[in-house]
């Protein structure tokens, strides 16, 4: 974008610029009250875009947006659904996406080729390419790859699906994030007299899973809440495991059912 050249959007045949709507306001880039992650929907083609209302929200309307359904069966919409059969991002309508750029590359030779080979078609190829990186300071962990998963916690989605990430993820060589709260869920935790955590067969589990097919690059790191916290997750996978790697979670703003802590 450029002072002269403006960027416009197309609504109804008339060109707006980016982020404003034809009175020169901001626009909404969300549509509030109605969401497919909260099987939520307006009864009215025409929404108040800043509300998410109906134009005409009709006494006696037999739903489905989310103020409607809040009214009655509030739990529903609180998170998406079904719950531990799905994963849902936020769907914000940036105006402004890579999509909109184009990249203009150029040839200018290649670097890193053994010393003596000259960079040509035949020697400056992708499978030639070094991926490999490491991180830490007293203790380095190489990767194959500068990949980092999503953390993978206590939702029921990322319990059942950990078994093929946790593989695939040991075999790419990258470094496998546990999410919180594992062992607070888990139905068989046990705790000994001080509330700490005396075993979790599902953070075992996991683990064990990363573990079995670990070729040497990449680790799994566990995240911790205030509720693993307590719970002492570090000293336990510290001290059954050997593990030496947490990351501390202060919020949880990524998700679009905002922050919690
Ligand atoms: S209650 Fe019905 S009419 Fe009113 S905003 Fe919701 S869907 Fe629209």
């Amino acid at each position: 974008m450029t002072k002269n050249k403006a960027c416009y959007i197309v609504e109804s045949g008339n060109r707006l610029p980016l982020f404003a709507n034809k009175w020169g306001a901001k626009m909404n880039l969300q549509r509030p009250n109605s969401n497919e992650a909260t099987r939520t929907a307006n009864r009215s083609r025409s929404v108040t875009p800043m509300s998410g209302i109906c134009t005409r929200c009709l006494d006696g309307c037999t739903g489905n947006c989310e103020i409607f359904r809040a009214t009655f069966r509030g739990r529903e919409v609180i998170y998406p659904g079904p719950y531990g059969n799905i994963t849902a991002g936020g769907d914000k309508d940036y105006p402004v996406d890579y999509s909109h750029f184009n990249i203009q590359g150029y040839a200018l030779g290649a670097e890193g080729l053994p010393t003596g080979v000259i960079g040509n078609p035949d020697t400056a190829i992708f499978p030639s390419v070094n991926t490999e990186t490491e991180y830490g300071w007293d203790r380095k962990v190489k990767m194959k790859l500068p990949v980092f998963t999503g953390a993978l916690g206590s939702t029921e989605i990322a319990r059942k699906n950990w078994e093929h990430l946790a593989i695939g993820a040991a075999l790419s060589g990258i470094t496998l994030v546990c999410g919180e709260n594992v062992c607070g869920i888990d139905p068989q935790l046990e705790v000994d007299s001080s509330g700490k955590i005396a075993s979790s067969p599902d953070m075992d589990r996991r683990i064990e899973i990363y573990r079995r097919y670990h070729q040497g690059h990449g680790e799994i790191l566990i995240q911790m809440n205030v509720e693993d916290t307590r719970l002492g997750v570090a000293e336990y996978v510290s001290k059954k495991h050997g593990l030496d790697t947490i990351e501390l979670k202060w919020g949880q703003g990524a998700k679009c059912i905002g922050g919690e802590r």
